[in-house]
């Protein structure tokens, strides 16, 4: 009896105690999304090479604002000096290195989900010879912002898709608009869904094509979209694995793990990764109040998801009141 407790212990301590017996790498539980297949097949290719794929990296650069070609992108392979001079801007604002080339860094940083919002704005950084370095917020071309007389912003959801409990959507969004009021001179309502046509803000989720010329991507890639003031519109694509826990990842019940354990001790199976909504919606709103992004990594209004980001950063806080000229 002596004999079996003591062989057992051992056999207890190693399977109950060491909680890293279900670690695996982080990037064997995610999928990888096709365009990151697409970007490996033109790893460190040349300009003047003309390679199939190309069309598809053209099409990415040209959406979120670095690459203001007319020819079909996505049929032209062609990795001419526009694809790499806007491949070198992108890696500026992404803080790599500027290449000009298809490297390992630059692809992993495509291959992050986020804002559909493109991130240069203005026009008129293309004509400038250098690269474009913004030194942190930015705004829309134009500085639009909401009139003098709108401080108190109503706000409703009409969805063609529903994906989580209105509940926790309205928990999550109103927790965002809480920051942003906080920081700046705002105050955010929420209204009866059938007043819809009063709302200045109007949130949603939708999939695909959604009728507002900007149709969402399936899942991975874009997560949601925001027009600029003083339309209102703030949409999320309806196809991603929305979350409202605290952590970024889901954990099958019955598992009895800490809190901080979580993101590591789980068996594969049940795990998937999320987008917490809470954290893409206080990026959203940050558009609807009129900012950019911000090249500023770890802030708000940084254009890729890296995780649950619940805080505004001073860059924020610094952007939302220079736009409304609140002093500091
Ligand atoms: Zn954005
Ligand atoms: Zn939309």
């Amino acid at each position: 009896m002596a004999l079996n407790l003591l062989i057992s212990i051992p056999f207890f301590l190693l399977f109950v105690v060491n909680p890293f017996h279900f670690v695996e790498p982080r990037t064997l539980e995610v999928s990888e999304h096709p365009f990151t297949r697409t970007l490996r097949k033109l790893k460190d290719i040349n300009k003047g090479q003309r390679v199939r794929g190309v069309g598809e990296l053209k099409s990415y650069l040209k959406k979120f604002g670095y690459l203001t070609t007319n020819d079909n992108s996505s049929n032209n392979n062609h990795f001419d000096k526009n694809v790499e001079f806007a491949l070198k801007e992108y890696q500026v604002f992404h803080h790599l290195r500027p290449t000009g080339r298809v490297d390992a860094e630059t692809i992993k940083r495509m291959g992050l989900p986020r804002c559909g919002v493109p991130d240069i704005i203005t026009p008129q950084n293309h004509k400038l010879k250098g690269l474009v370095i913004l030194a942190n917020y930015s705004f829309f071309s134009g500085s639009p912002k909401w009139e003098e007389s709108k401080r108190a912003l109503t706000y409703t959801f009409v969805s063609s898709a529903n994906v989580l409990r209105m509940y926790d959507v309205r928990l999550a969004t109103r927790n965002a608009f809480q920051s942003w009021a906080r920081a700046s001179n705002f105050t955010f309502m929420e209204m009866p869904s059938e007043y819809n046509n009063l709302a200045n803000i109007v949130l949603g989720f939708h999939r695909g094509d959604h009728g507002d010329g900007y149709p969402f991507d399936g899942p991975g890639q874009v997560l949601a979209h925001t027009f600029a003031p003083q339309d209102g519109r703030l949409h999320f694509d309806a196809d991603e694995p929305w979350s409202i826990e605290s952590t970024s990842w889901n954990v099958g019940p019955g598992w009895n793990v800490g809190w901080d354990w979580r993101r590591w001790v789980r068996p594969r199976w049940q795990s998937r990764r999320t987008i917490d909504l809470q954290t893409v919606a206080l990026h959203e709103i940050g558009h609807l109040l009129g900012l950019g992004h911000s090249n500023v990594p770890g802030s708000i209004m940084y254009p890729s998801y890296e995780g649950v980001k619940r805080d505004l950063t001073q860059d924020d806080v610094d952007g939302i009141r220079a736009l409304y000229r609140l002093p500091n």
